[in-house]
């Protein structure tokens, strides 16, 4: 049986305007998460993987049960983030550890870890980091590309690498804690260790004091060294520890990332990949599809107005432009009277002028329309019996 006490508190710091850290600390778990994003968001997401975490842990204390908390509130962060869109870009860091219990129901401390919060452990006063940060600076002092001393005044020392709420599947950092008696094991967010050294961290978190007293001085130093950031603290100390010759201590171990299967998507699945499509190809398919429908219009506006026709106005003959009939909204719109009468037209030519010829021009149309008055008038005078009727012309 391996139990714990344990205190914690959060701490806004002197900066932030908010606390966007969110932390639990039960009996058998102990949860930090440090959230990230504007407008609050930072705070639903790290509020999220608290809740979830707290509830999944209930519902299976198992190293697996944790695992699939973790994936579930990656999951749930980009769900919100989705249907919420004044939180996208929202994410949080995750380091926790729980009395999981394995297949012979013995107890273990599990550390799991995705961010850069850290977890420590103190044992006879020294201090030992559990966790390695995920973050570009850490990773390139883990390549040799930095000294530790470079990489804590790195420009990239805040650049997480790994945090929940940025993709589907997520790699956890996964190992069973090799505790006895006595030991201390503290979680806090990077606004205590940005702070604090680690050597005063590790005489502030021995300190032979009770627990609620050594989390409430942790925060106290690290305000009075700047408190540019949300503080968090959990602090536990070991009562009693199951031997280790009767469990299994493991190193860290890289848990990959579960990625849902793409014949049977989950609702997350499917909104991390609608969330990567509204990026640049629904804006290239945006465009196409105004040019097309704008492209339309222009065509159709160009052919309803394009034409002139003649027709009888009250009476009078007008040239129109346009489509007869019209197209759409688009009618056909008066330009000018020519001054002869309808009733100046042959009936043959009048029943012509009802279909409608349409000319090219404006002098056409009046042309062709001085060509049919004068075509009348003959056949009022009598002096010739032209019958030609122009159906065509050039
Ligand atoms: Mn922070």
């Amino acid at each position: 049986m391996t139990t714990w006490r344990y205190a914690a508190a959060t701490d806004t710091g002197l900066v932030r305007e908010t606390n966007q850290d969110s932390i639990l600390a039960t009996e058998r778990l102990v949860v930090v998460a440090d959230g990230m994003g504007g407008h609050a968001a930072g705070e639903v997401a790290s509020a999220i993987t608290v809740q979830v975490l707290g509830r999944a842990f209930a519902e299976n204390d198992t190293v697996v049960g944790l695992e699939e908390g973790i994936e579930e509130a990656n999951q749930s962060i980009l769900a919100d983030a989705f249907d919420a869109p004044e939180h996208l870009g929202m994410g949080t860091t995750v380091i926790c550890v729980g009395l999981t219990t394995d297949s012979q129901g013995i107890s273990s401390p599990t550390l799991f870890n995705v961010g850069d919060s850290r977890a420590y452990q103190l044992r006879d006063g020294a201090l030992r980091q559990l966790s390695q940060d995920h973050s570009v600076a850490e990773e390139w002092v883990r390549m040799g590309r930095l000294t530790s001393e470079e990489a804590a005044v790195h420009p990239l020392r805040h650049q997480l690498t790994r945090a929940l709420g940025v993709e589907n599947g997520i790699e956890i950092d996964v190992q069973t804690l090799d505790v006895q008696p006595g030991d201390r094991v503290l979680l806090c967010s990077d606004g205590l260790s940005n702070e604090l050294s680690p050597n005063q961290i590790a005489t502030l978190a021995s300190s032979p004091v009770p627990l609620e007293e050594a989390v409430q001085q942790l925060i106290a130093r690290a305000n009075a060294a700047g408190g540019r950031d949300n503080i968090s603290v959990v602090l536990v100390e070991f009562d009693s520890v199951t031997p280790t010759n009767e469990r299994a201590i493991s190193g860290v171990r890289k848990v990959a990332p579960k990625v849902a299967s793409p014949t049977l998507p989950t609702r997350s699945a499917l909104m991390a990949t609608r969330r990567s499509r509204y990026t640049w190809r629904t804006g290239a398919f945006i465009g196409a599809c105004v040019l097309v429908i704008v492209g339309f219009f222009a065509v159709l506006q160009w052919y309803a107005r394009s034409g002139y026709f003649l027709a009888d106005d009250s009476g009078q003959v007008a040239v129109y432009q346009g489509q007869p009939h019209g197209i759409l909204w688009y009618k056909p719109t008066k330009v000018l009277d020519t001054g002869f009468l309808f009733s100046q037209l042959r009936p043959g030519d009048q029943r012509a002028l009802a279909q409608t010829i349409s000319e090219p021009s404006v002098a056409a149309a009046v042309h062709y329309a001085t060509f049919l008055y004068t075509a009348w008038q003959q056949t009022q005078t009598g002096s010739t019996t032209t019958t030609t009727t122009k159906t065509t012309k050039g």
